[in-house]
Formats: structure tokens, C-alpha cells, sequence
């Protein structure tokens, strides 16, 4: 039997499993997305002054520590070399991120070599905190009051709109602190820009007879789909739901664009990590395609507010009423049929790109699997799926 898919959302969830899907399964598979346009969050396109390829929802480095997934990408588009180091503006002074030996001897004002840098460290981190309950604890425990107040704490509390006690250790897990001089901003071994970005690979992904998209097309639940045999939702979970328990919380993320001639501000992304600067960061999206030369320049100011109705959410905070409320709807989900949910929204999660990937080729493993032995498809590619 020929199966009909319906996939909710064209961002890399719904390309990614499209693309898997329709290789191994006889299927035909309509994408849906409310926006004028595919590549969800990670959608670039061109500047329309200065023909700059601009990540439009703020800036996406691919990165990862798995060759089948580097592998993956590059079949669609050739990546570039590059390695994102990030600069951070603390007190009117530039430093190189993440926390590294060349940050802490310049905020320290020393010359300390690695293990007197992991030494120095060790005696300004808080002791009496044994098991990280939040990003702040989790910054105290590792690096210690003065990088955490210079860093982290006011940049935090702008980013996500609250204390930073108030938020998982996770999040601050995310970024290393390195006592050489390697400033890469990620440890994954794989990184780099597709040359023609993202939007580009994810146009190639769905390239397939088989496969029609619908742009300005939203997804009303309850109503719409009940012609497909199966479902796979990206959007919010909550919306999904019709927030009858209540809306999870998001921050959302504002751009303000300016232009220049010329190199702006040096590097890719400066960050602003005091609580008085009204931004967290600005990005200057030419430094990206560095292959690419142009004569002017293009950079977002970044705001960070709490999601409204008609905002776009971008970052779950998951703050404890955040998970009381996404096990209902979990709870929820789990008793439905001919539906599965993926992705960041639909999970609720703060995931990256490649961790999105991975996610949709798994779910469509399982899908084919399932299919090949008469089983009903999961509703959540995984169990951990909301750890
Ligand atoms: N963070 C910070 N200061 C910085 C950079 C990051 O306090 O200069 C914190 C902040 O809470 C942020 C988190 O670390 O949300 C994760 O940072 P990352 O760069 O991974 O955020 P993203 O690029 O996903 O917005």
C-alpha cells in the first residue's frame, strides 16, 4: 500500500525525515509550513542591499561529532572551513570565548600556563556545591564567581529573562571551558558553513517527485490531516494541543540590522554580556562566507523577550512549571494515533542542528522498521525524548 504522509513544518526535522522516508518507504508526502518559506529557523537568504547571505533567525554554525551526520549535510552542498570564535564585550573590554587560557590570564591580568590557570580556577570555584541544581550553581561549581559575573550572569539574565538560579545547568553545559588557547567556540570535531546555506540544502532534500510543499499553509489541529495515514508534527507541542493546559514558556529573539562599509566589528559575533546593554549580541553575517568578498556589511543587533501569542519561539526555557506542563502534554500526546512529533518544538527541547538531524533519521528508522513489520509508528522518536 502506498502510504500518504503529511509533515508539519519544513525546517530540518521535516526536510530531513521527508528526504529518509521517501527513499526507503512507497510513499507520497506533503509538507505543510505556515511561513513563505522552508529551512525553519535555519533559513538563510540573501541580504536584498548588499547580497550577503544572511541567517534570517540569528546565527547557525553547523557543527558535530558525527562523521555520518557531516557526511549527510555535505551530500547537499559543499561546506566550508570554519571554526566560530566568538569575542564577548565584558565592562568595555574584548575577550575571546568560550572561557579559555588567553581569557582567564586577560581578565586575571597573569601569564599562567594550563595547569597554573586550572589550579587558579579550582580555588575561586564554590566548593560547597556538589551537584549543579542550575546554571548558576553550575557556573560557581566550574569557573567561579568573577568570570561567572563578567560573563554569564548578565548576558543570561537578558537572554532568558529571569535569574539564572532560575534556569537548567544544561544550558551553561553547552559551552566549555578550555585552559589552553583554543578559543573554538564548540568541541565537535566536524564545523563549517555550506557554501550555498541552509536553505539550499534543504531545497535539495525534498527534491523528489514524490514530495509537494505548501507554503502560508498552517496546520490547524483537529481539522486538518485526516485525509494521511500519518502525521509527523515540528511544531509546538502546545499549539498542537490548542495550549489547553496552558502555553510553554519561550524566549523569543528581535533583530535590529544595520549597515556599514567595510568590517563592522572584526568577527562574526561579538557578545554583550553586561546586564546595561539592552542587546546580547550582534552578528555580522559577511565573516560566515568569508570566501565571499563584498565592499559592505550587514549586522543584527540581537533582543532577547519572552514569546507572546504571535511571536515566533525560538528558546525553551524549561523552567519547572515548563515541565510540570509539558508532561501533561506529553501524557497527552502518548495516547494519540497516526501522529509522531519531532523536533524542537514539538519536543520542547533546545537542540541544534545536528542534534535535529540525528533525531529525524533515527524517527525514520524506526518509521520504515515499523512499517516493515505492521507495527503503528512511535509517537516520539525516543524515551528520553523529554530528560
Ligand atoms: N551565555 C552567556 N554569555 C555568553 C554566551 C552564552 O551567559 O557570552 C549563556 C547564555 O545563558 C546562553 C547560554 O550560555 O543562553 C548558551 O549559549 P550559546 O552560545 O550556546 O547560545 P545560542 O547561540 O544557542 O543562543
Amino acid at each position: 500500500m502506498a502510504y500518504r504522509f503529511l509533515i508539519v513544518g519544513a525546517g530540518f526535522s521535516g526536510c530531513v525525515l521527508a528526504n529518509q522516508l521517501v527513499k526507503q518507504l512507497n510513499c507520497s508526502i506533503d509538507i505543510w509550513d505556515e511561513r513563505d518559506h522552508i529551512g525553519g529557523n535555519s533559513h538563510t537568504t540573501r541580504d536584498e542591499k548588499t547580497g550577503i547571505m544572511v541567517h534570517q533567525y540569528g546565527p547557525h554554525i553547523f557543527n558535530t561529532d558525527k562523521k555520518e551526520i557531516w557526511d549527510f549535510v555535505n551530500s547537499f552542498d559543499e561546506f566550508k572551513p570554519y571554526v566560530h570564535r566568538v569575542k564577548a564585550n565584558s565592562k568595555g573590554k574584548i575577550y575571546g570565548l568560550p572561557v579559555n587560557l588567553h581569557t582567564i590570564n586577560q581578565f586575571f591580568n597573569k601569564n599562567f600556563t594550563p595547569k597554573e590557570a586550572e589550579k587558579f580556577i579550582e580555588e575561586q570555584a564554590d566548593k560547597t556545591i556538589e551537584e549543579p541544581k542550575n546554571f548558576e550553581e553550575q557556573a560557581l561549581k566550574f569557573i567561579g564567581k568573577d568570570l561567572y559575573k563578567a560573563f554569564f550572569y548578565g548576558y543570561t539574565k537578558k537572554q532568558w529573562g529571569c535569574e539564572p538560579k532560575e534556569l537548567p545547568a544544561s544550558i551553561l553545559k553547552r559551552i566549555p571551558v578550555r585552559f589552553n588557547y583554543n578559543d573554538n567556540y564548540y568541541n565537535n570535531f566536524f564545523s563549517g558553513i555550506p557554501t550555498n546555506g541552509y536553505t539550499f540544502i534543504m531545497e535539495k532534500m525534498i527534491e523528489h517527485p514524490s514530495i509537494t510543499v505548501t507554503l502560508d499553509r498552517k496546520f490547524i489541529p483537529g481539522k486538518d490531516g485526516k485525509e494521511y495515514t500519518h502525521i509527523f508534527y515540528t511544531g509546538p507541542i502546545d499549539a498542537y494541543f490548542q495550549y489547553k493546559h496552558g502555553r510553554l514558556g519561550y524566549r523569543t529573539v528581535t533583530f535590529e540590522k544595520g549597515y556599514d562599509n567595510g568590517d563592522f566589528q572584526g568577527t562574526a559575533q561579538m557578545n554583550y554580556c553586561d546586564e546595561e546593554v539592552p542587546y546580547t549580541r550582534i552578528t555580522e553575517h559577511k565573516h560566515f562566507t568569508y570566501w565571499e568578498a563584498n565592499d559592505k556589511t550587514v549586522y543584527f543587533k540581537e533582543y532577547s523577550k519572552e514569546t507572546g501569542e504571535n511571536d515566533i519561539p525560538y528558546y525553551p526555557k524549561r523552567q519547572v512549571a515548563d515541565k510540570k506542563l509539558l508532561k501533561l502534554y506529553r501524557d497527552e500526546a502518548d495516547q494519540q494515533s497516526n501522529i509522531s512529533f519531532l523536533g524542537r518544538l514539538a519536543t520542547y527541547r533546545y537542540m541544534d542542528m545536528h542534534h535535529v538531524i540525528g533525531e529525524a533519521i533515527e524517527l525514520s528508522k524506526k518509521v520504515v522498521d515499523c512499517v516493515n513489520t505492521n507495527q503503528p509508528l512511535p509517537v516520539f522518536s525516543n524515551v528520553e525524548t523529554f530528560i
